[in-house]
C-alpha cells in the first residue's frame, strides 16, 4: 500500500515550523466553533455560504488538506431558510472554497443536536443530500440532556439502509452508556469518547478495556480525539492527564481533530502533543493515516489523498537534507 517515511530517533521531535507545514486531516471541525462565526448572523444564503467558504480557507492556511466540516442545519433557519436550503448554501460554500483553496479537499457532515427534536429530520436530510459534498451524519449536543438515541432507531436504520456513515458525540460529558448507544446505532466514529476510560479495569496484565470499549477498539471504531478542546471542557485537568496516549497504547484507532477551532488549530494540537507527550513525525503520521483511512469517502479517494498529498509531504519534510530524518542506511552505521 505505502511505505511509512523513515524518521530517525534523533529527529523524532519535529520543530514547530515543520509541524505547521505538515499536511493535516481534520475529521471533526464545527462551523459553529470557527473564529467569528455566530449562527445568529448567518441567517441569509450569502452570509452562510461565505462563512462556510471562509472556514475552509482558514483551515487550508493551517495546511489542513482534508476536512469534514460539521454544520448543524437547525441553527440557520431563524431567517426563513429551510433545513434543505441551509444545506444547499453550505454545499455552495464548500464548492467556492474548493476553487479558492485547490489544495484542500473539503466535505460536509450534517450535525443533529440532541434534545431539539430534529434528529430524524436532519438524518433524513443527510440521506437526501448524501454524495460528493455531504458525506456523513453526526449527533452533538449535551449528552446529559440527550433524548436517548434509542428513541431514534428508525432514523439510524434509515441512515444504515442508505449507506450514510455516522459519527456521534459520545462519552465526553456522558459515560460509557452514551458510547454504547452510539455504536449500537451504527456509529463508526466517536467524537471525544474520553470517558471510555471509565470502562477500563486493571488486572495483573495491566489495563483492560470493558465490554463496550473493547468493542470500540476491536472493530476499529475511530476515536476522534480533540485534546485541547477536551481539556478545556473538563475531560482532564491538564493535557498531561489526557487519555489519548493510553488509548493508542491499548490499540484504539485514534485521530486527532480540532472539534472547535476556538480551542486551537490542528497545528496547535500537534504542538501541544509534541510538548506534552513528546509526539513527533511518527506519531503525527500515524494519527493522520488513521484519519485518512476513516474519512467518510471512498477507498480510492483516501488512497489518492495518502499517496499524492500526505506521503510526499512527509517524505519531503522528513528529507535528510532538511536535517529532520536520517537516511536509513546511515542510521544503521551510527
Ligand atoms: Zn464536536
Amino acid at each position: 500500500m505505502y511505505d511509512s517515511p523513515v524518521i530517525s530517533p534523533e529527529h523524532k521531535n519535529a520543530a514547530r515550523d515543520i509541524i505547521a507545514r505538515l499536511p493535516k486531516v481534520d475529521l471533526h471541525h464545527h462551523l459553529e466553533g470557527t473564529d467569528g462565526v455566530d449562527p445568529a448572523e448567518l441567517q441569509t444564503p450569502d452570509a452562510l455560504t461565505s462563512a462556510v467558504t471562509r472556514a475552509v480557507v482558514a483551515l487550508a492556511e493551517d495546511n489542513v488538506v482534508y476536512v469534514e466540516l460539521r454544520l448543524s442545519p437547525e441553527f440557520y433557519t431563524a431567517g426563513g431558510l429551510t433545513l434543505r436550503e441551509v444545506v444547499d448554501c453550505a454545499v455552495s460554500g464548500i464548492e467556492a472554497a474548493r476553487a479558492q483553496a485547490p489544495t484542500m479537499d473539503a466535505r460536509l457532515i450534517l450535525t443533529a443536536m440532541r434534545g431539539t427534536g430534529l434528529l430524524a429530520d436532519v438524518a433524513e436530510l443527510t440521506v437526501a443530500t448524501h454524495g460528493d459534498v455531504v458525506v456523513g451524519f453526526d449527533v452533538a449536543g449535551p449528552e446529559e440532556e440527550q433524548d436517548p438515541l434509542t428513541g431514534y432507531a428508525e432514523a439510524f436504520a434509515s441512515l444504515r439502509k442508505n449507506y450514510v456513515p455516522v459519527t456521534v458525540h459520545a462519552g465526553l460529558h456522558g459515560g460509557i452508556d452514551a458510547v454504547a448507544d452510539a455504536v449500537q446505532d451504527g456509529a463508526t466514529r466517536l467524537s471525544h469518547a474520553t470517558h471510555m476510560v471509565d470502562d477500563f479495569s486493571v488486572d495483573i496484565e495491566g489495563i483492560v478495556p470493558g465490554r463496550v470499549s473493547a468493542w470500540v477498539r476491536d472493530r476499529h471504531i475511530v476515536v476522534e480525539s480533540a485534546p485541547l478542546l477536551e481539556v478545556e471542557l473538563g475531560a482532564a485537568d491538564e493535557l498531561g492527564d489526557h487519555p489519548l496516549p493510553l488509548f493508542q497504547q491499548l490499540g484504539f484507532t485514534c485521530a486527532v481533530t480540532t472539534g472547535n477551532a476556538a480551542a486551537g488549530t490542528m497545528t496547535d494540537q500537534f504542538l501541544a502533543l509534541a510538548d506534552t507527550f513528546g509526539y513527533g513525525l511518527e506519531e503525527f503520521f500515524e494519527v493522520t493515516v488513521a484519519a485518512v483511512n476513516n474519512a467518510f469517502i471512498s477507498q480510492e479517494e483516501r488512497q489518492r489523498l495518502l499517496e499524492t498529498v500526505i506521503l510526499p509531504a512527509y517524505e519531503e519534510l522528513a528529507d535528510p537534507e532538511a536535517g529532520l530524518v536520517g537516511d536509513p542506511d546511515e542510521e544503521d552505521e551510527s
